[in-house]
C-alpha cells in the first residue's frame, strides 16, 4: 500500500494573509488558481481571499456553487469541470476549495479528476472541516447514497484560518464540535477530561479555543488515517458514533437534526453500550450531563421508532451480512469494534431509549 505524500497544515488566526506565500511554497509556479466556493462564503470572504492571491500575480478565478449538501451532486460537478476547461484551467493549474465540507468533497473531487488529478488546496471554514479535510476522501453524492461517487486525492496543503469560523452559526460549530468529542474519545482520555472541565457552552468559544479543537481533531484523525489510508482496519474506529447517527439523521430526514446532533447521540448510546458490555464505569452519567450542557441531543425523540433505526442500520454500508458493527470503547480513547446481530441491538436500544 502507497503512503501519500505529508502535508503542511498551517493553522491560526488572521493567516489568510499568509496563503499567497504558501500556496507558492507547495505548488511551484501555477499556471492558475481556481477557487472553488459556496455563496455564503463568497459573499462573506470571497474577495479576501482573491486579493491575497492576485497580490502575488497569481492567475485567479472563482466558481461559486450553492451552500449545502445540494452542491455534493452531479450537476455541480460537472459545472466546475466546465468551468474549469471554459477559462483553460490545465495540468499545471491548481485548486483552492475554500469553505466547509461540503466544498472541501466537491471541490477535491473536481482536482482528483480533471486531467487525471490536480493539486488542491483546502481552506476550510467549518470547525467540521477539520475532519473532513483530512485523509484525502473526496466525493459528491449519487441519488441514491451519499458520497458514493468518489476518490482519494490528499491536498498539498491545509490552510485553516480560525477567523472564519467567528460567522460560523452555533449549530454548525456544536456540529463540527462532535467530531472533535468523537476524536478525543476513540484516541485521548485527557483531551476528553479536559474539554469536559473548561468547555460548558459553545456560545462563546475563543480562537484560541478553536485551534485547540482542530489541532488535536487534526492530531487524531491524521494519525488514524496515516495507519490505515484505505480504510481496512483502525480507520473504522473513526465510525465512533456513526452507526446510529447515520440511521438517526436519515430516520429524522437530513438537515432536521445535524450531523454532529446526531453523532453525538450515537456517541451517548456507544458510551452506555460499553458500560454495559465491559462492566466498567465509563461517566455515561457525567457525559450525558455535559452534553446535555453544550446542547447536543442527549436522547432519541419518542416518535422514532427502534425498528426502524435498527432497518437503516442495517442497509448501512459498513454493516456485513446483517450483523452490525459497532465501534465501543474499552476505554476512553481505547475503541474496540463489536458486531452485534439485529435483536440484541434492538434489545439494548430499547433499554437505553426507556
Ligand atoms: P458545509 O460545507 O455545508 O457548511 C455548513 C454551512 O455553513 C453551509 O451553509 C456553509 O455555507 C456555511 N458556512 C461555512 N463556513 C461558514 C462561515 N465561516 N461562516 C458562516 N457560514 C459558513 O458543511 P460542513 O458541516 O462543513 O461539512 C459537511 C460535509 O462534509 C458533508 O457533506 C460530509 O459528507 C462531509 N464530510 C466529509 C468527510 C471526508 O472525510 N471527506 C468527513 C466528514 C464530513
Ligand atoms: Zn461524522
Amino acid at each position: 500500500q502507497t503512503k501519500s505524500r505529508p502535508y503542511p497544515v498551517f493553522l491560526g488566526d488572521g493567516i489568510i494573509d499568509n496563503v499567497g506565500e504558501w500556496l507558492l511554497s507547495v505548488c511551484n509556479n501555477p499556471s492558475k488558481i481556481l477557487i472553488i466556493t459556496d455563496q455564503t462564503i463568497k459573499d462573506l470572504y470571497g474577495g479576501k481571499l482573491e486579493s491575497v492571491l492576485k497580490a502575488f500575480d497569481l492567475d485567479v478565478l472563482t466558481c461559486v456553487v450553492p451552500s449545502g449538501e445540494q452542491s455534493k451532486s452531479f450537476e455541480t460537478y460537472y459545472k466546475c469541470l466546465t468551468f474549469a476547461l471554459e477559462n483553460n484551467l490545465d495540468r499545471e493549474s491548481v485548486i483552492i476549495a475554500f469553505g466547509g465540507g461540503v466544498v472541501g468533497d466537491l471541490a477535491g473531487f473536481v482536482a482528483a479528476t480533471f486531467m487525471r488529478g490536480i493539486p488542491f488546496i483546502q481552506v476550510p471554514t467549518t470547525l467540521l472541516a477539520h475532519d473532513s479535510a483530512v485523509g484525502g476522501k473526496v466525493a459528491i453524492n449519487h441519488p441514491l447514497g451519499k458520497n458514493m461517487i468518489g476518490a482519494f486525492h490528499q491536498p498539498h496543503a491545509i490552510i485553516y484560518d480560525t477567523q472564519f469560523l467567528k460567522t460560523l452559526p452555533l449549530l454548525e460549530i456544536r456540529s463540527g464540535f462532535a467530531e472533535v468529542v468523537k476524536h478525543g474519545f476513540i484516541n485521548d482520555r485527557s483531551f476528553v477530561e479536559n474539554l469536559m472541565k473548561t468547555i460548558h457552552s459553545l456560545n462563546h468559544v475563543t480562537s484560541e479555543q478553536l485551534q485547540w479543537f482542530i489541532r488535536k481533531g487534526i492530531e487524531v484523525k491524521a494519525e488514524i488515517v496515516a495507519e490505515d489510508e484505505r480504510e481496512t482496519g483502525k480507520r473504522a474506529f473513526l465510525n465512533f458514533g456513526h452507526t446510529l447517527g447515520h440511521a438517526l439523521e436519515a430516520e429524522l430526514g437530513y438537515g432536521k437534526i445535524s450531523h454532529g446532533d446526531a453523532v453525538a447521540c450515537g456517541m451517548l448510546f456507544a458510551l452506555w453500550l460499553s458500560e454495559k458490555i465491559f462492566r466498567k464505569d465509563f461517566q455515561y452519567k457525567s457525559t450525558k450531563n455535559w452534553f446535555n450542557e453544550i446542547g447536543f441531543p442527549v436522547k432519541i425523540d419518542e416518535n422514532i421508532q427502534t425498528e426502524s433505526l435498527l432497518e437503516r442500520m442495517k442497509k448501512d454500508k459498513k454493516t456485513v451480512h446483517s450483523q452490525i458493527r459497532f465501534v465501543l470503547l474499552e476505554d476512553i480513547g481505547n475503541p474496540v469494534l463489536k458486531t452485534f446481530d439485529t435483536h440484541t441491538l434492538y434489545s439494548f436500544l430499547n433499554e437505553w431509549r426507556t
